[in-house]
């Protein structure tokens, strides 16, 4: 067996252990750069913009877990396109840092080899105006995903929270739940029309805030729905939110200090953050 294959079964193996253990973890993948081209767009509801990318280089992609996101590289400013180097099954990373953008698997076919990102369209954004931009064919360098968070099916509860950013995470975690799985999922939204249909487990109650005129990443619909939980005595119940960092920051207190959850219970990311481009929570 080559170092490779020996490598590649190692991170499968560990990925079904979680998943079949008690407590959440993130289990790192084998990392790649690839070219792909875009095959094809569309909206999904009227707040999410879909790019669907293929071509030979989206041959091999690794998706594991529901919230698993790869890199979109950027040319610099002055047009030069640089790429992150392979080292082994990591990534070098050249110096100054390169342009780039995080955004999360929402659906992977190893049979047509298409990769759908979800992208939420906003003012001012590098990749929200490429993504606007994008055509057939036009290609895309894509680095990741680096590894993903392994939720095991054994929690009693699971609270899924987030705005727009955090909804192709958590439509792709409820549709990969197993159908006995019970929960709530709060996705902040800015109404109606950006609703998309979800395929949520029996036991989930699904609801969407509308932010009713107010601009994304502001207003406290989510924290007080959130906070509004109560899980059952005795439960063990597994919390995952993303969004806006300083929207979503009054959970991190509640998950602690409320419900007391473990570190390895929950997972809580500042996906982007109001007046910061290429927001990155670890340098914050
Ligand atoms: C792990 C991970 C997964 C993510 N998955 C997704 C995903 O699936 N879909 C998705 O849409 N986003 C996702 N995001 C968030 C996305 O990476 C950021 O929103 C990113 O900043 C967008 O890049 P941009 O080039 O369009 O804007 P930037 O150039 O980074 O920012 C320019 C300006 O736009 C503002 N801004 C950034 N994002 C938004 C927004 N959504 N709404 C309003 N204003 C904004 C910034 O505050 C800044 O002022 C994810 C982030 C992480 C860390």
């Amino acid at each position: 067996m080559s170092a490779a294959t020996d490598h590649r079964h190692r991170h499968l193996d560990r990925i079904e252990e979680v998943r079949t253990g008690r407590h959440a973890e993130k289990v790192g993948y084998p990392i790649g750069i690839r070219a792909t081209e875009v095959v094809r767009t569309a909206m999904v509801g009227t707040g999410l913009l879909r790019v669907t990318l293929g071509g030979a280089g989206a041959a091999g992609f690794e998706a594991h877990a529901p919230d698993e996101h790869v890199k979109l590289i950027f040319p610099d400013p002055d047009g030069t396109l640089r790429l992150p180097e392979r080292n082994g099954a990591m990534l070098r990373w050249p110096r100054p840092a390169l342009v780039s953008r995080e955004y999360t698997v929402r659906r992977y076919d190893p049979v047509a080899r298409e990769i759908d990102i979800d992208i939420a369209p906003h003012d001012g954004g590098l990749a929200s105006d490429w993504a606007h931009a994008a055509r057939p064919g036009d290609v895309m360098h894509l680095a990741g995903p680096p590894g993903g968070l392994i939720v095991p099916d054994s929690y009693d509860r699971y609270l899924l929270a987030g705005d727009i950013t955090a909804l192709p995470a958590i439509a792709r975690r409820l549709e990969e739940f197993p159908r006995s799985a019970k929960g709530w999922a709060f996705i902040e939204v800015a109404d109606a029309a950006q609703e998309i249909e979800l395929s949520a487990p029996e036991g989930f109650e699904v609801r969407w805030l509308h932010r009713c005129g107010l601009p994304a990443g502001t207003g406290d619909a989510l924290v007080r729905a959130v906070t509004g939980v109560s899980v059952p005595e005795g439960e063990r119940a597994y919390v995952w939110v993303a969004g806006e960092a300083g929207q979503i920051k009054p959970l991190r207190r509640w998950v602690r200090d409320e419900l007391r959850l473990a570190k390895a219970d929950h997972d809580i990311t500042g996906y982007w953050k109001r007046g910061v481009a290429d927001f990155d929570e670890d340098e914050h």
